[in-house]
């Protein structure tokens, strides 16, 4: 049984979410605040943690830093809708991926799940060291991409790029991860280069760079891969 641990003040929004994730055969502990969620993620261990930021007691950012210094338990935040800077705060302090209030409850069913699925170990085969779209292959052992038949010539920094996006299906990764990941952390708030080496990397790869498909932008926050 997938046990998740909810943190939310917004009792109605507690219900909602305990009788949909019991009917789904979810073990489900709730917390009202931050301080209840830090005790009882660590006397039940749950295996995913669905987060709301605006706490009673303490802000949800700090909830997150406290789990990071002991676990790697998937964190999904639960915000409002105009607060990007608050999102991007959550990211970097550790969570796995947000889901923006009001959302449906099969999509954050949906977050859930692969929320989960991604901290099951995968291991290295040639399915999982392929990743193929309906455009393009990439192939991660061989660091190649192949478009129609033909190698794409990457370079080493849009290879860098892409290989973290594509090995994080359907996960925002924020610009500050990944300005840190391939340029540095010294550079981490050059978000320039990001626009110039993804506008080269949809160039290479998307059938409409225009308008993409796989390599999403996620504004002010950061980038998302889709197969
Ligand atoms: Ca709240």
């Amino acid at each position: 049984m997938t046990r998740v641990l909810v943190v939310e003040d917004d009792p109605q929004l507690v219900r909602a979410l305990v009788i949909n994730m019991q009917a789904r055969q979810y073990g489900v502990d709730a917390a009202p605040d931050g301080a209840t969620a830090l005790r009882l993620a660590a006397a039940r261990q749950p295996d995913v943690v669905l987060l709301d930021l605006g706490l009673p007691d303490m802000d949800g950012t700090d909830v997150i830093k406290a789990l990071r210094g002991w676990t790697k338990v998937p964190i999904l935040v639960l915000s409002a809708r105009q607060a990007s800077d608050e999102k991007v705060a959550a990211l970097n302090a550790g969570a796995d991926d947000y889901i923006t209030k009001p959302f449906s409850m099969d999509e954050l069913l949906a977050r859930l799940r692969a929320a989960v699925r991604r901290t099951e170990p995968v291991p290295l085969t040639p399915e999982t060291t392929l990743v193929t779209t309906e455009d393009f292959t990439i192939d991660l052992l061989a660091k190649k991409a192949i478009r129609a038949g033909r190698d794409v010539r990457l370079t080493p920094t849009e290879w860098h790029l892409l290989e973290i996006l594509v090995c994080n299906p359907g996960r925002l990764i924020t610009q500050k991860h990944l300005l840190q990941e391939v340029w540095g952390a010294s550079q981490s708030n050059k978000t320039n280069y990001l626009r110039v080496y993804m506008a080269q990397l949809r160039r290479k790869l998307e059938a409409d760079p225009a308008h993409p498909r796989y390599l999403i932008t996620e504004p002010g926050m950061g980038y998302r891969f889709e197969s």
